[in-house]
């Protein structure tokens, strides 16, 4: 399906010889050429953004809009060991996966703290990979299928100069929340300001240079790799380059919506005027699909996973057997990990607590040994009792289920959005990247659950689970209800992430060149 094009010069050398002589002209033809529009999307290879990229990816097929999305060949084969995708969206002829090299090698573990080899394997190998297929390549205007849009991971500066390069629109995608992004932004300031890097070590210092937060920000609230001496440190360098680069995009996406991120977005938007709220995406998703199987062939598919774990569904059985609302879910999401003290120190919180719980315990989440010998008995016979312990879940069927009563979790932002449109309270134990910044909002802004930052012992534990099943629940409640339904109306017809998404399909269709 071509669209209407519109007129684009061609600039050829044309050499001509005469007496001997040779002349080189510059010639300039135009040319009118329609391509229909392609986005590329390229995420970040980590759990949370690989599965928000593909929802936006399956989105942007039911508006008709061809997509290929852009794996590492890593994520890919884990994606395809643990998941139905390939099937799923074979059923969109105008999508694609292609895939890049990360370069690293397969049995490298990928893990956070050996991050900055992950970032060394992206600049040498996969950069110049992407901009030769950009350039020249698979999705260059010479190939059969030009890309018109790119929809990178919003840390992919390099992503904007091949754009600005070769004259496409780029829209990023920020997987992090609004209140993190927001602070990266802020990182010029924060510096300029003196606030970056912190001198001494107060943490409770607040912080001054981030408008709208001026008086509940603190230092230890702040992205956890702002916790450092110089500025030389190669992370803060990744954040500086986002800083810059991100209000240089045609636009950026968001997951969020308008009524639950006012107070930031009224700023950020000074900087960067074309934002799109298109969350909570799992809920828009969830719907879009919904009213898809109703008015066209498409069938409603009930495993729709992305999932780079194998997901253990008997715990939803188990859940069935629990008394509502007496739950708590414990995640830390796909990339933290805890010590083996702090890994302790949990359980037998959650043991004293009383309380039923379900432990997803990711493999690799334990960074250290301990042998069986070193548990317990109380531990082994009272979880025996009432605990369940998965090493990965259906997390959004695990929030909607009535037997969830709270959810203890790093503060991820998939997983805070996911919590509060369940209406599931939270205890916050943030490890870093926007974690630190959500705990925040969620205690201090929106009231939702508690921050245990910077603190992990069983007495903390016990005493913040009665809080959220039993003292504070009421109140936290009051909060999060009004929240999860703004949430739904914004993806409604008609609501805010409902209209930004048409406005994001629109923008994308008219950028074909
Ligand atoms: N998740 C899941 N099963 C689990 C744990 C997590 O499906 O057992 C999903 C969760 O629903 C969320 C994502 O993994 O969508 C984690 O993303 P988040 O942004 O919360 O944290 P990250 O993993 O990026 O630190």
């Amino acid at each position: 399906m071509l669209k209407s094009g519109v007129s684009f010069l061609r600039f050829q050398n044309i050499t001509l010889s005469c007496s001997n002589k040779s002349y080189t002209l510059l010639h300039c033809q135009t040319l009118s050429i329609s391509m229909a529009p392609h986005v590329l999307i390229f995420p970040l290879p980590m759990q949370g953004p690989v599965n928000c990229m593909l929802k936006l990816a399956e989105l942007l097929c039911l508006s008709g809009i061809s997509v290929t999305v852009l794996n590492t060949d890593h994520i890919q084969r884990t994606l395809l060991r643990h998941t139905n995708v390939l099937s799923r969206f074979s059923r969109y002829p105008n999508f694609h996966f292609q895939t890049i090299s990360d370069g690293l090698p397969h049995d490298h573990p990928r893990s956070s703290e050996r991050f900055l080899e992950v970032c060394e394997g992206m600049r040498t190998v996969t950069e110049p990979a992407f901009r030769e297929m950009m350039v020249s390549g698979c999705f260059s205007s010479k190939s059969a299928s030009p890309v018109t849009v790119i929809i990178p991971d919003g840390s992919f500066s390099f992503a904007l100069d091949v754009a600005e390069e070769i004259q496409i629109p780029l829209i990023y995608f920020e997987t992090v929340s609004p209140c993190a992004l927001w602070t990266y932004l802020c990182l010029p300031k924060l510096i300029e300001a003196g606030e970056v890097p912190f001198n001494g070590n107060d943490l409770d210092v607040l912080i001054r240079s981030v408008p709208g937060t001026e008086t509940f920000l603190r230092r230890r609230d702040l992205p956890g790799f702002y916790r450092i001496d110089n500025l030389a440190n190669h992370v803060m360098q990744i954040i500086m380059n986002e800083a810059q680069h991100v209000p240089r995009a045609y636009g950026v996406i968001i997951n969020t919506f308008d009524e639950l991120d006012a107070s930031i977005l009224v700023h950020m938007r000074n900087l960067c005027p074309n934002i799109y709220c298109i969350g909570p995406l799992h809920t828009l998703h969830k719907n879009r699909l919904a009213v898809a199987s109703k008015t066209t062939t498409l069938k409603q598919q009930s495993d729709v996973s992305n999932s780079l774990w194998e997901e253990n569904r008997t715990c939803l059985s188990w859940l069935d057997m629990q008394p509502a609302k007496s739950v708590v879910y414990v995640s830390i999401g796909s990339m933290a990990r805890m010590t083996v003290d702090q890994f302790f120190e949990i359980w037998q919180g959650l043991v004293n607590s009383g309380k039923p719980f379900l432990w997803v315990q990711r493999p690799g989440s334990v960074l250290g040994e301990y042998d069986d010998s070193q548990v317990p008995q109380n531990l082994v016979d009272e979880t025996k009792q009432r605990g369940f312990i998965a090493t990965w879940v259906p997390q959004e069927e695990v929030l909607a289920h009535p037997a969830i009563g709270g959810f203890l979790t790093h503060g991820g932002w998939n997983s805070t959005m996911e919590s509060i449109m369940e209406g599931v309270p939270m205890i916050c134990w943030p490890f870093y990247v926007d974690q630190q910044v959500n705990s925040r909002f969620v205690s201090e802004v929106w009231k939702v659950g508690i921050d245990i930052k910077d603190t992990c012992d069983r007495v903390i534990i016990e005493k913040a689970v009665n809080d959220l099943i039993h003292v504070k629940r009421d109140e936290f409640i009051r909060s999060v209800k009004p929240l999860a339904e703004s949430g739904a109306q914004s993806v409604a017809q008609d609501g805010s992430s409902y209209m930004d998404l048409n406005r994001l399909v629109e923008d994308v269709k008219s950028m074909n060149l």
